[in-house]
């Protein structure tokens, strides 16, 4: 396939051809975990499954396709892709971050590596002046996330992969959130791009997995000793559904991002929301940035009610279209409120400090018709006796 095609193009074909034996047009679940050899150590390319499996390699060329990277691994879930950055480092090192970053990447820092004596600085990251800062000696990795979970902040990728590089350091870009359809971190002068591909790249919230995608061949080289040494691969059917889900993500995305801009704008114009987190929206500090960064603004959003905990919590329990239920990115819409599901692990003074506050709520804003979806939340409201 021609590499200059268009992403909605590589989407569908990117290395996926016709089975030559039998032409069938989708890539076969290779059941399978070893290959047979024609003399000892003479292998047509595989050997055993956690090494090299198919359909793997078809999601990890595809993968690498809509990054615009040369190289990509695939593991069995966001965390096994982040969990192998981590690996390229040593004792001592120490990594820069951002301080409202996912939740499952600030435990395996804090809770994991931090035992290996690793150590992170916790920044804004949407200020490179404070990610340079932060930097030391020793710093082997800045880390960035963008739009962030849930506060939906923007981080200027190629300022920080500047400050990264004039450091020594690396820099990889968790771009679970915008997907290489909104934004292509490689294309700023990041080193890594992981990905959650759980979220928008399945898209159907029927599998878990991860991946990371570089342009340059050492570094995936180290990428694929540690995928192979440690063994967080994906299962061949794992593989099969998200190529399944990347044919759609461009088609996907573009509903999920009209359906975001025109929510978080009827939510803007509603009495009981006292703000709303999407970079969509001019009045988002970041929108500019944003703007010039991706090529849309998304599917994610949050907004702060004017309500207690339990009100907030009464919000999201009472809509029917959206489902009250952790994780983003599927085709249908998911809601919850971070202060008790997914950012309850930060202590309430933490919490409240960096504006996760109780009564904020965010939205995984799903491809269903966006009326229905406005319905539901203005039931929601009333139900919780905000109107
Ligand atoms: C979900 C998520 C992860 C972790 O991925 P899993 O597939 O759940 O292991 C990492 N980063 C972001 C931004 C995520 O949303």
């Amino acid at each position: 396939m021609d590499d200059d095609s268009r992403i909605e193009t590589r989407a569908i074909h990117a290395g996926q051809e016709p089975d030559p034996e039998t032409g069938a047009l989708m890539t076969p679940i290779h059941a399978n975990s070893t290959y047979e050899q024609d003399a000892p150590g003479a292998h047509r390319g595989y050997e055993y499954s956690r090494t090299g499996n198919p359909t793997r390699t078809d999601l990890e060329a595809n993968l690498a396709a809509l990054e615009g990277g040369a190289h990509g691994r695939a593991f069995s879930s966001g965390m096994g892709a982040i969990n192998t950055v981590l690996n390229l480092l040593s004792a001592g090192d120490h990594v820069v971050t951002s301080d409202d970053v996912y939740g499952g990447t600030h435990r395996i820092f804090t809770q994991v590596y931090e035992e290996y004596d690793l150590s992170f600085s916790f920044v804004d990251t949407t200020d490179p002046e404070a990610v340079a800062d932060a930097v030391r000696p020793e710093t082997e990795l800045v880390w960035v996330e963008t739009p962030t979970n849930p506060l939906m902040r923007i981080a200027d990728i190629g300022a920080l992969a500047e400050v990264a590089h004039a450091a020594g350091a690396l820099c990889a870009v968790d771009n679970t959130f915008a997907t290489p359809y909104l934004q292509r971190p490689l294309e700023h002068g990041a080193d890594i791009v992981s990905h959650s591909l759980t979220k928008y790249l399945g898209g159907h919230s029927d599998t878990v997995g991860g991946a990371l995608v570089t342009d340059d061949a050492d570094l995936d080289e180290r990428i694929g000793f540690y995928q192979n040494a440690v063994g967080a691969t994906p299962g061949p059917f794992d593989c099969f559904l998200v190529l399944r889900g990347t044919k759609t993500l461009p088609v996907r995305m573009d509903r999920h991002c009209e359906n975001a801009r025109r929510l978080a704008a009827w939510l803007q114009g509603q009495s009981c929301v006292d703000r709303v987190y999407y970079p969509g929206l001019e009045s988002h500090p970041q929108h500019d940035l944003a703007a010039r960064q991706m090529d849309d603004f998304g599917g994610m959003l949050s907004f702060e009610l004017d309500a207690t905990l339990d009100e907030a919590g009464t919000v999201v329990s009472e809509t029917e279209v959206f489902t009250l239920a952790e994780s983003l990115g599927g085709v249908e819409s998911l809601i919850e409120q971070p202060a008790a599901m997914t950012h309850a692990a930060i202590p309430p003074e933490e919490r409240e400090a960096i504006g996760l506050t109780d009564g904020l709520i965010r939205a995984s804003v799903g491809v269903e018709h966006a009326d229905d979806l406005e319905a539901d939340l203005r039931r929601a409201f009333e139900a919780a006796g905000l109107y």
